[in-house]
């Protein structure tokens, strides 16, 4: 099959897997021991740290554990990212976040709801970019602290996070942004972003799956998600190998970034227009804005995603509708609702969106093959609808 789904997860690069099974083989002590073996491990996972801090732009000369916690992953950072909230007395804290999170952000942000925390949830315009024109009046009412992600998974719109983070600096107020889809697709500058705290997981730049970090400015001492050893802000046993596989992946990535970008881009656009030249009834979600390079929402008017995204995995294709969490569910994703209720998508075209998703190693024959494919069944299900 063509696999047109890399925002659900990549294939790890050759290379990734070689470095996973060569550090799995050349060590098994624990890192936090205090012998040789241990020590050995340790400046394993302190030097993975540190090139991955560096590739995204932050501080680098002896950054701690907790200034980058290694994570199982996006669910895990978002989770620990909005657990400060989750203090002795959240009710009566507020909480900004957007209508077009992850369920990571939004599933959490019900938790604290429940628990008494006000949530305002910032809307997007016709193109799906997040507007912050309310926020100066949610400032003032001085939330503990404003998540609102970098590039949607689901349309690959990207979001005006360094202004956010501007607005949010004068007032104190930390702005957190999962950074998931745009690790390893375009450059990412925690520092220049002016955020301070940001979300990614490796399997989504052709890392191994199971391990991703949060960047924390500073070291904030947050209230941990997990509870073990004393003082850690994410304790359990290091995973040297998915350390070194991370350090790997990313390491590629910058070993190519421009080109990687490029190439997809071009890929994309290029199946974006096959599709649209020969399809009126479909249009690109978020055409008008700033896009990841390797994500394409397309709405095919008068089709039904879920009938169209099975058909195309019987013809080859595989590529998801909405986020892949919320696939297998027939309600139409919140993204696409929240686009909507800003005028941007119609309720045919929120029902016949599909999401393809492009990755390092996608090839041009690829994408002629798919279009040619996409094509033929919106012909046929559209001669029966
Ligand atoms: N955030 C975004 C924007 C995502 O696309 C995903 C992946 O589905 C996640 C978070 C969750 O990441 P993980 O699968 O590593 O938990």
């Amino acid at each position: 099959p063509i696999y047109l789904d890399h925002n659900a997860t990549t294939a790890p690069l050759p290379a990734v897997t070689q470095a996973v099974a060569d550090a799995l083989a050349a060590g098994y002590a624990n890192a936090s021991s205090q012998h040789e073996p241990g020590r050995r491990a340790r400046r394993v996972v302190e030097q993975a740290r540190g090139a991955i801090a560096a590739a995204l732009g932050a501080r680098t000369a002896g950054i701690t554990p907790d200034e980058l916690l290694l994570t199982s992953g996006g669910t895990e950072s978002n989770n620990h990212a909005l657990q400060a909230l989750l203090g002795p007395k959240p009710a009566g804290e507020r909480l900004v976040i957007s209508a077009i999170e992850h369920p990571s952000i939004t599933g959490f942000a019900e938790l604290l709801e429940r628990r008494g925390v006000a949530v305002d949830r910032l809307p997007v315009d016709a193109s799906g970019v997040v507007r912050l024109d309310a926020l100066p009046e949610l400032l003032a009412k001085r939330p503990r602290l404003v998540s609102v992600m970098l590039g949607n998974n689901e349309t690959g719109v990207l979001q005006p996070v360094a202004e956010l983070a501007a607005l949010c600096r004068p007032h104190g107020v930390p702005v957190h942004t999962d950074a998931t889809q745009v690790v390893g697709k375009q450059p990412v500058d925690f520092q220049r972003l002016g955020v301070s705290l940001l979300t990614f997981t490796a399997h989504k730049f052709h890392g191994p799956r199971g391990i991703g970090g949060l960047l924390v400015e500073g070291g904030l001492q947050a209230e941990p998600l997990l509870y073990g050893q004393p003082g850690a802000q994410r304790p359990g046993t290091a995973s040297v190998e998915l350390a070194v596989g991370m350090q790997r992946a990313i390491e590629l990535w910058q070993a190519e970034a421009a080109e990687r970008e490029a190439r997809m881009r071009a890929l994309r656009d290029r199946l974006e227009q096959a599709i649209t030249a020969d399809d009126p009834n479909a249009i690109v979600v978020g055409a008008d804005a700033k896009r990841l390079p390797h994500t394409s929402c397309v709405a095919f008017q008068g089709l039904d995603r879920q009938a169209l995204q099975m058909a195309l995995d019987h013809a080859g294709v595989a590529c998801s509708t909405g986020s892949a969490c919320a696939s297998g569910s027939s309600e139409p994703s919140p993204t696409l609702l929240a686009i909507g209720a800003a005028g941007g998508l119609s309720e045919a075209a929120i029902r016949g969106s599909v999401r393809f998703s492009l990755g390092a190693a996608t090839t041009a024959a690829q994408i002629d093959d798919a279009a040619e494919r996409i094509l033929s069944i919106c012909k046929r299900l559209r001669r029966r609808e």
